[in-house]
């Protein structure tokens, strides 16, 4: 495909942002390859500034989940907008947000609402210390919980697309309390609460990860991490920006059934716009400000603009079919990648849940980060390039999860599913 209109806005922007992108994996340097400048997204598709049009697998990673510029969305953000573009204080859409929000988690009693997954991550992580004055914290390793400072450990995402283990610029004293436990070893978690006795504030885990690739928790993984927050007073806490009303209504927490102190927002919930949240029981939220003495404050939180796109998102997905529909498409795409794979000789696992899904080139089952490093980057490069050129927009790394949306029709997958087949014809010559 030619991008020759890209490759010059790239020239342009490399000289005025920092590698010409402003969230780094943007770049495609981990393919070894550049951006495609978008354009415009209408359903499942998307247009570059060349006139190339990709089905789309990204869906502005995860949150656009009814597809791009989905016309009833777009008349409630327009609407909100000719309001006003904010206030700084309290309106009502807030509530109406937050009410749809709490009746699909069960474990939540409040939340706030904050402008990024990041934000939300770093808020909960202070409320688990001030709440338990305690300062340890577990978090496991290719889990990303955005790029707050005692967070950037052994994270996913950019940091293990770019190999950059932890960034620097974060003092050593930012990070001696934050603890690494490789996913799914119950039995290392276990140790750490052992030989941290009485200290650990808080356990911060993706129960299904997605910034190292899409990983499942195996069985009893979870349940156990629950477990031992309870018997060491710790509280445990999901971030599920990624997966909440991804997997299902009420994300991994209530396909699981297994309830988490506190729960991190974002993505879908804004249904592309700005917009994340933390919750949680009322005794543990109401610690925060103004109620309690753990200070959270924000400009731009519950913005107008973003909770109009989130409460008309949430509306529309929460009907009936939606989740059985995110999961019969996706199914048929990891079907149809396992049979093209399996026809053409090319050793590769896929797996999914919900609207989300990932694949490894990879001889032996992935369950972890240290697993889904070692799996075969070489392969995944040139199936990248393959389905990139012929119009699948594919996440430009190893370490991401891949999202469809309620637009991804089934001639869409069926298509996919072609290409893919050529790519893996291609690649075995
Ligand atoms: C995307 C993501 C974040 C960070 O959210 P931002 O809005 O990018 O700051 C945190 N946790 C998880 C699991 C995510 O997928």
């Amino acid at each position: 495909m030619k991008r020759v209109v890209s490759k010059e806005m790239y020239r342009v922007a490399q000289n005025l942002i920092p590698g010409g992108v402003n969230s780094p994996v943007r770049t495609f340097r981990a393919v070894d390859d550049f951006p495609a400048f978008i354009e415009r997204g209408k359903g499942s598709c998307i247009w570059d500034v060349d006139g190339n049009k990709y089905i789309d697998y990204i869906m502005s990673w995860g949150a656009v989940v009814l597809g791009h510029a989905h016309d009833e969305v777009v008349d409630s953000v327009c609407e909100a907008a000719r309001k006003g573009f904010g206030f700084g204080t309290a309106t009502q859409g807030e509530s109406v947000l937050a009410e749809r929000i709490l009746s699909a988690f069960p474990a939540m009693d409040l939340l706030r609402f904050v402008s990024s997954g990041t934000e939300a991550c770093m808020t909960a992580i202070r409320l688990a210390r001030g709440y338990t004055k305690r300062d340890k914290l577990i978090k496991f390793t290719g889990n990303y919980h955005g790029h707050s400072d005692s967070l950037l450990v052994a994270a996913g995402s950019g940091l293990a697309t770019l190999s950059i283990p932890s960034s620097t610029g974060v003092p050593q004293s930012f990070i001696e309390n934050t603890l690494v436990a490789p996913f799914n070893n119950l039995n290392y978690v276990k140790e750490l609460f052992q030989q941290h006795k009485g200290q650990i504030a808080a356990i911060i885990v993706e129960p299904f990860v997605g910034n190292a690739g899409f990983i499942r928790p195996n069985k009893g993984f979870l349940e156990g991490l629950r477990e031992l927050c309870t018997d060491h007073g710790a509280l445990l806490i999901f971030d599920e920006v990624m997966t909440g009303f991804r997997l299902c209504w009420g994300g991994a927490q209530t396909l699981l059934n297994i309830a988490p102190d506190l729960t991190t927002l974002g993505k879908v919930i804004g249904g592309g716009l700005p917009i994340a949240a933390l919750g949680g029981k009322g005794e543990i939220m109401s610690h925060l400000a103004p109620l309690g003495s753990v200070y959270q404050a924000g400009t731009l939180s519950g913005n107008p603009i973003a909770v109009a796109s989130g409460i008309k998102t949430l509306e529309i997905l929460g009907k009936e079919d939606s989740y059985a529909k995110l999961s019969q498409i996706t199914q048929k795409l990891l079907n149809g990648i396992l049979e093209a794979a399996s026809q053409n000789g090319i050793k590769v696992q896929a797996d999914g849940e919900g609207g989300m899904f990932g694949i490894f080139f990879a001889q032996e089952h992935v369950e972890s980060f240290e697993d889904a490093k070692r799996s075969d980057l070489e392969m995944f490069k040139a199936f990248f390039k393959g389905v990139f050129n012929r119009g699948v927009y594919w996440a430009p790394s190893l370490f991401e999860a891949g999202f469809l949306s309620l637009a991804h029709s089934d001639a869409d997958i069926v298509k996919t599913v072609q290409v893919i087949h050529d790519v893996f014809r291609e690649m075995k010559q």
